[in-house]
């Protein structure tokens, strides 16, 4: 018998970063996964994610691993694609404080600041409201890691996600355009997996 709903694979970008997080996050929510470290394995996937971890090792190993074309290819030919942290910085048409050869794959209408929180609060935890993916009552406990914000939202792409208390109030911290969505935060590992289920949802109706 066919199966009434079909499971997608979604492919988690592992040349570094927590990639086994987020695979273990989409399995939790009914996404079956695979690494892609190389093009016939990007071929293969309905769906991409983009780990955290750190953007400019990410950028030179997409390079080294001949990745870097054959993602943008497919980014602009609307493969769904999930940036979290640095896989964020990786979606930005456009980053601040990047390294000066630093690229990025692009698809996102925005600007994205690296390390923009900076060393007081390097790391800390925030609840926040997540259009569309959060509701009211139950906030999302989201954990930053180094992350950068979204400085400035293009006309294309929607903010999600701003942070709501202390000095960051107001920044932007979750983006989404089209089938691309991206969080400055790391859902993976809060233990919620509201991130991954709206994406793995998004993929299924693509
Ligand atoms: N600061 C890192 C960068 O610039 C991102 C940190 C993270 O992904 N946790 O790529």
């Amino acid at each position: 018998m066919c199966p009434l709903v079909s499971t997608p694979l979604i492919g988690v970008l592992a040349v570094q970063g927590d990639v086994r997080e987020h695979a273990h996050a989409l399995e939790r929510v009914g996404a079956r996964t695979c690494a892609v470290r190389r093009p016939e394995e990007l071929t293969a996937v309905d769906a991409l994610v983009i780990p955290g971890g750190e953007s400019t090792v990410m950028d030179k190993l997409v390079r080294a691993f001949g990745l870097q074309e054959p993602l943008r290819e497919r980014l602009r030919d609307g493969l769904p694609a999930y940036g979290s942290c640095a896989g964020m910085i990786m979606l930005a048409d456009r980053i601040a404080d990047a390294r000066p050869d630093q690229e990025t794959l692009g698809g996102l209408d925005v600007t994205v600041r690296r390390n923009a929180f900076g060393r007081q609060v390097d790391s800390f935890e925030t609840d926040l409201q997540v259009e569309g993916i959060v509701e009211p009552e139950r906030p999302l406990r989201a954990v930053f890691i180094r992350a950068p914000w979204v400085e400035s939202v293009g006309p294309q792409a929607q903010a999600l996600a701003t942070v709501e208390h202390g000095p960051a109030a107001g920044r932007v911290v979750a983006v989404r355009q089209g089938s691309l969505i991206a969080t400055s935060f790391h859902p993976e590992m809060g233990g919620d997996d509201r991130v991954h289920a709206a994406f793995v949802q998004m993929v299924r109706s693509a």
